[in-house]
Formats: C-alpha cells, structure tokens, sequence
C-alpha cells in the first residue's frame, strides 16, 4: 500500500501500460483519475478497478489540447482534493522511413508524445506547486535511448520527453517535486501488435529485436506498471531526473 491516499492521474490509462497502472497503483492504495481520449476505454478501465475495490474516476480528454489538459487537471484537483502523482502515458508510434513519413504524421506523433507531456506537467506542475510537492512520472522509450530502425518521429519525440524530464527534475527538485521517466522495451499492448503487423520490413526488424534481447520475450504491461509504482512511491525518495529502462537488457549490450 505504498501509494495510500495519494491521488494520481494517469494519461492513456484506457488500454496497455496505462490501464495495468491504474491497476497497480489502485492496489497501493491510490486513488486513480484515468484520462484518455478515448472516454469509453477510460470508463471501462475505471469500472475494472472498482470491481477489484479501488477508488477511480475516468475523465475523457486529449493530451494535445491545452484546454482539456487544464480541464482534466482542474477536475482531479475539484474531485480529490490534490494531484500527487501524474504519470503521462499517452503516446502513439508512426512506423516507417522517414522519407516516406509525411509532415502531418511527423507533427501528430510530436503533438502526442511531446506537446502533450509538456501541457501536463504545465498543468500538472501548477497543482503540485499549491499543495507543496508530487511526483511525475514521464513515459519515455528505448526509441529515445538508441536507434530503433523505422521509427524516427517516435524515436525523436521519445529523445524529446527524456530532456524534458530532466530539465524539470532540475528546476524543481527544490520544490519537492521529483520528475523521472520510465523506458520500456517491447511490451506486450494493443500497441506492439499494431506494430508487429506493419508491412514490410518494420516488422520483421522488430521481431529480431525483441528476440535478440537477453530477455528474449516482450514484457508485460504488469511489469511496467510495478516500476512506475516504485517511482511514484517514497521508495524512491532520491531518485529525480533519473530514466529507468525496463527493456529485458536490450540496452544493455
Ligand atoms: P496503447 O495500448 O495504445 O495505449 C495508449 C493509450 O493512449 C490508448 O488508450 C490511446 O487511445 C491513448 N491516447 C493516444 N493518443 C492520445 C491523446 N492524444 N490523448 C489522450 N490519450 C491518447 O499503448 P501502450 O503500449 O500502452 O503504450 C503506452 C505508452 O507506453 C506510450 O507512451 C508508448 O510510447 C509507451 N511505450 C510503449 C511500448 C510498447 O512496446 N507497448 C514501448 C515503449 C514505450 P486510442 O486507443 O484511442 O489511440
């Protein structure tokens, strides 16, 4: 129950890592605000979580629009009172070589996988500065951490949400505020298989990667939501700035 009575807010928690979050930390005793786009997954997931006797409220909003970010911060806040811990999930990948890659997809996964973790930790760092302290916790990727072929606007966006959290570690560790990212490998989601059905050579890269991993297997949404556990809790009181892998050592070698 290392998360008891924090109140925390997980984006994209309507499928995959997200989901398996609002699982997670509702079991450590957290009240969870899930946000997505998707308003009927976020309600869904919600409907989970009580059934297994957590505390959850499911809120529909778009992480690229400043507005509904705002909203969707300003109604945890209304609800529970605080925003401990903010976790930006949201994200989507666009496989293909960039040449081929056109200016509106290069500008969405941008919007949604950078644009949209600086409007939440804008947002999200306004409460947390009010009620003197939280956590964030920034989904990053191995795509930010070295090559993965096919995938540069993702590759870029994910580099991009790695500096970020750094530079708020650092301007606001004296806040009581700790920012980290987690940089998960292939994991087993919605997502993966939409990846590993891409046509072409993308797929096939893929697939040697994860098998040329020491692991050898693509991890589970269950074994990133307990790492993020563990950096949303006072475990990791000293850990700020800090990009935890979790990519069964495939950035290891
Ligand atoms: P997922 O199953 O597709 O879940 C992502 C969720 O985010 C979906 O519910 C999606 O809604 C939602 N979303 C997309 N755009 C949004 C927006 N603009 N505003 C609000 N919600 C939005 O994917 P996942 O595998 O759990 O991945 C989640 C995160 O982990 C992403 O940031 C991804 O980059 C990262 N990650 C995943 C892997 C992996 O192998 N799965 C590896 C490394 C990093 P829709 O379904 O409507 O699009």
């Amino acid at each position: 129950m290392r998360l008891q009575d924090k109140v925390c807010l997980i984006t994209g928690a309507g499928s995959g890592i997200g989901k398996a979050m609002a699982l997670r930390f509702a079991r450590e005793g957290a009240t969870v605000v899930i946000a997505d786009q998707d308003g009927q997954a976020a309600e869904a997931v919600c409907a989970l979580v009580k059934q297994n006797g957590g505390r959850a409220q499911p809120i529909e909003a778009d992480v690229t629009v400043a507005l509904e970010v705002q909203a969707m911060v300003r109604a945890t806040v209304d609800t529970f009172g605080s925003l401990d811990v903010l976790v930006n999930q949201a994200g989507i990948i666009q496989v293909g070589d960039i040449i081929d890659l056109d200016e509106q997809e290069w500008d969405r996964v941008v919007a949604v996988n950078l644009k949209g973790v600086y409007l939440a930790c804008k947002y999200g760092l306004r409460a947390m500065l009010a009620q003197g302290g939280g956590v964030i916790i920034n989904t990053a990727s191995i795509s930010g951490l070295v090559g993965i072929p096919k995938q540069p606007a993702y590759c870029a966006s994910k580099g991009g949400v790695i500096a970020l959290t750094r530079a708020l570690a650092v301007d606001y560790a004296d806040r009581n505020i700790r920012v980290n990212c987690i940089a998960p490998g292939p994991i087993d989601t919605p997502w993966t298989e939409n990846v590993l059905r891409a046509p072409g050579d993308p797929a096939s890269e893929y697939r040697w990667i994860v098998m040329t991993q020491p692991l050898k297997r693509l991890g589970t949404p269950d074994e990133v939501a307990a790492a993020a556990a563990y950096l949303a809790s006072d475990d990791a009181a000293y850990i700020t700035g800090a990009v935890l892998t979790i990519d069964g050592g495939m950035t290891a070698r």
